[in-house]
């Protein structure tokens, strides 16, 4: 060992679990007076905030380097999950959850006279993510660390996140996330590990001297990638995993003859154009085709992630690859990702001199692909011009990988060309297309779906010729959440019955959450359960009041749909029966009705047409409703502005009923579902996604089914004809007479005549007027339960307890034994 290492050995400091009280109080106070400069608290916790953060920090940064040593040193594989997105929302109470922090922390922070909760509220969200795809990447990160598994995540820092939304007389507005506008004291900058990104240029291609021909791509026009590291702290295990984020910067190269001519200035601000390529998230969920920044980003993560990796990997065994893909495995969070496939060949043939068939051995051995929608539209293409711009020898790249595949798939099906034509990864047309989710299939050992259905979708359909070439690639790992943010940290109430009734262990063991099934009929317990939700339901009352000036009465039934606005999660059907209500209560058709507040809530995309519109009809509803005091007694309604996970741990706890009411075969999970399910909601569902897994679980006693079923489609869209359906229908037929009428929008004719068309269109693919009358039928099922409090609470306990195979602990475990081979 040399002295610079020894050295660093003796400056560490300890990591073991143990934590001086006193030091954390003199390192609050140090952090707050010397390294932020400040002496008084004042209005703002933003500095004692961060002075905290800094603090705690301090006592993860020992952990965090054992941890880091540990996967580096040893010699067992390791992963990368590469992910264009990241929703982490906060981190200071699940960094003081995971290590056992809180009543230090509260003790230290008494000194300034502050409460933890002010303290937490000073936290911005970082809401590096659109929504599922985002958050399950959080979750996942969450459970590989609490599992002690060598995972390492990899996305970009973008410098503005998801929009903020408010709602302007119904209208969605967007506002920039400027979430480092404070700094964001959890990120650690590493300069050191900085990586070189090649744009544009073009290739040369020269013989050595042995005849081989090599390729150069030259004339790049660079950016750098900066990593910022943050900590990633397991559930009470002293391991401390890393998410690294990349931070486009200029190189510091000018343009020379700009420069030479005097134009300094010029040449400097030419750097923005580099700084451009991480500024923002791209807000559309599911969708989004043909922007060239996007690509551009896409490329950035991956290029810096495979670098990173491979020169660690060079520093410690060399140019020799041979055990690489016994270390090393690649996890792609949908096809965002997934030119990895090119750029490690890229990597290894130009710049580590490989041969292609090596170099692609080791790319099929390492690279994991997770696909995450069913929806045509969201499947990525490039057009390839684009490609030979941006990145021409990525797309001679792509090129050779698809001949070399087509000439598989000819041996497999001779000489049908058709199935080459639907398999290529070139997509020929008046603009040919790079098929991003082929490259990803043809490039990787593993292909997943993220429910059982989905996946058994997946390979019935749209991956089918895939699946017949290599059945042995596709496998299913349905999604989950991390019981420790969306159960003990979000519901303390709950969590401390739980644990009086069961213990402790199932925060980390969370299949033992079934200890609670046979209590569910217990009266005594189910009276404590009654509290604990009616409290949960007084928070979110209050919430919804600051957020909206609606007042919810925790006494009604609160009814609850929040994700991202899309036609196929139907927030319409849902609004639907809002106003078929609405008219019941006008009618004074109101025995045995439940009184019910229903809240609405999520983002739309900016450029989303339709979307925007739903919330313009949910608000406009809503403002109708509420003004109505003759309504008022049995019905409330709120479009609940800019849903986010901070929302969302006051939202779920404080649910009763769970609107997961996609069109079957359309959403590909959900893990909003499981959220709900854990923290007691009941579920009003279709039999998509993960409900059908929920149901199984839960049993069909204790979830309300309801709506077409995916084996009943192509017989109901062959003769589809939803204004059959609305005339012989007379409570649809009222409510659509109701909206056409203009009763909601009397100020702005016409405004809703989009959505009118869509349910009566022959070729609605949301079945939105083929589902209205079952998912009434439903309804009404979940008021006449609800009158029995008692019948109500034990399945609200039962779905607790049965949603142990729902945590994301669950879902890595097979990750980790199935894909990664950990
Ligand atoms: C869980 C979660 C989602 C995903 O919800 P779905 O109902 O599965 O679409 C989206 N956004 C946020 C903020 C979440 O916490």
């Amino acid at each position: 060992m040399n002295d610079k290492a020894s050295f660093c050995e003796v400056i560490r400091r300890d990591d073991g679990p143990a934590i001086n009280e006193e030091t954390f109080k003199d390192d609050l106070t140090r952090h707050f007076y010397y390294t932020l400069g400040r002496d008084k608290v004042g209005t703002s916790r933003s500095y004692l905030y961060q002075a905290l953060v800094l603090s705690i920090r301090d006592q993860l940064i020992g952990r965090w380097r054992a941890s880091r040593d540990d996967h580096r040193s040893q010699s067992h594989r390791q992963v990368a999950y590469m992910s264009l997105e990241f929703l982490m929302g906060r981190s200071l109470n699940n960094a003081m959850l995971n290590l056992d922090l809180e009543d230090r922390v509260r003790e230290a922070l008494e000194q300034y006279c502050c409460e933890l909760e002010e303290v937490e509220a000073a936290e911005h969200d970082a809401g590096l993510g659109n929504g599922g795809l985002g958050r399950l990447a959080a979750c996942f990160m969450d459970s590989c660390a609490s599992l002690g598994l060598p995972v390492t995540g990899y996305g970009i820092r973008y410098e503005y996140g998801m929009f903020n939304q408010s709602i302007d007389n119904g209208h969605q507005i967007e506002q920039p996330d400027n979430w480092l506008r404070e700094d964001y004291p959890w990120e650690i900058k590493a300069p050191d590990d900085c990586r070189r990104i090649k744009f544009f240029g073009r290739v040369e291609v020269y013989e050595d001297k042995n005849g081989r021909q090599h390729h150069q791509w030259v004339d790049t026009r660079d950016v750098l990638a900066v990593p910022y590291d943050i900590p990633v702290p397991g559930f009470r295990n002293n391991i401390v995993n890393t998410l690294r984020l990349w931070k486009s910067e200029a190189t510091d190269e000018f343009n020379l003859s700009e420069f030479n001519a005097g134009s300094y200035s010029e040449a400097v601000a030419q750097k923005n154009l580099a700084e451009q390529i991480t500024m923002v998230l791209y807000p559309n969920d599911s969708s989004e085709n043909g922007k060239e920044l996007r690509l551009r980003q896409q490329y950035f993560l991956s290029s810096a992630t495979l670098q990173d990796i491979l020169v660690q990997w060079v520093e410690r065994y060399g140019e020799d690859f041979t055990y690489f893909s016994e270390l090393h495995v690649f996890q792609l969070n949908d096809t965002h990702p997934s030119i990895a496939v090119a750029e490690l060949m890229r990597l290894l043939m130009d710049e580590y001199g490989m041969s292609w068939q090596p170099a692609w051995n080791i790319t099929t051995a390492t690279m994991a692909y997770t696909n995450h929608t069913l929806l045509p539209e969201a499947l990525e293409k490039w057009p390839v011009w684009l490609f030979a711009k941006l990145l021409p020898r990525l797309l001679e790249i792509i090129y050779e990988i698809n001949a070399r595949f087509l000439q598989q798939v000819a041996m497999k099906w001779p000489g049908d060309v058709d199935k080459q034509a639907a398999m290529s990864i070139i997509e020929e047309g008046d603009v040919p297309q790079v098929r991003m989710a082929h490259l990803a299939i043809v490039g990787s050992f593993s292909v997943n779906g993220v429910a059982e259905l989905h996946t058994r979708l997946l390979r019935e359909g749209l991956f089918n010729h895939f699946d017949q070439l290599w059945p042995e690639k596709f496998n299913n790992k349905t999604n989950g959440v991390t019981p420790r943010r969306w159960l003990h940290h979000c519901n303390p109430i709950l969590t401390q019955l739980i644990s009086e009734k069961i213990g402790t262990e199932w925060v980390s063991d969370f299949s033992k959450i079934n200890q609670l099934a046979p209590f569910h009929a217990d009266e005594k317990f189910q009276q404590q359960w009654q509290a604990a939700k009616f409290k949960n339901k007084q928070r979110l009352a209050l919430l919804v009041k600051e957020a909206t000036g609606v007042e919810f009465d925790p006494a009604m039934l609160f009814d609850v749909q929040v994700k991202r606005i899309h036609e196929y999660k139907r927030q319409l059907l849902n609004i639907l029966h809002v106003i078929h209500r609405y008219e019941r209560i006008r009618l004074g058709d109101t025995d045995n009705m439940v009184p019910r507040c229903v809240l609405i809530g999520g983002k739309a995309a900016p450029g989303y047409f339709m979307a925007k519109t739903i919330i313009k009809l949910i608000s406009n509803v809503a403002a109708t409703i509420n003004a109505d005091a003759a309504v008022k007694p049995y019905l409330r309604v709120v479009f609940f502005p800019n849903y986010n996970v901070t929302a969302m741990e006051k939202i779920c706890p404080g649910t009763d009923l769970s609107e997961q009411i996609s069109t079957a075969g359309k959403e590909a999970s959900g893990t909003g579902n499981m959220k709900f399910m854990m923290n007691g909601g009941l579920t009003i569902g279709t039999l998509d996604g993960a409900n059908v897994e929920m149901l199984e679980a839960v049993g069909q006693e204790n979830f309300f089914l309801f709506g077409a079923r995916i084996e009943q489609l192509d017989d109901i869209f062959s003769d589809y004809s939803p204004n059959q359906t609305i005339a012989s229908d007379p409570e649809l037929k009222e409510v659509l007479r109701l909206i056409e009428s203009g009763h909601f929008n009397l100020f702005e004719p016409g405004i809703f005549q989009p959505i009118i068309d869509a349910i009566r269109s022959p070729t609605d693919p949301w079945l939105t007027a083929y589902d209205f009358a079952s998912y009434i039928e439903a309804q009404q099922r979940v008021d006449q339960v609800y009158l029995d409090q008692s019948q109500w609470t034990s399945m609200s306990i039962l779905n607790t307890a049965a949603s142990g195979p729902f945590s994301s602990d669950r879902t890595i475990r097979e990750y980790s034994e199935n894909i990664w081979n950990l």
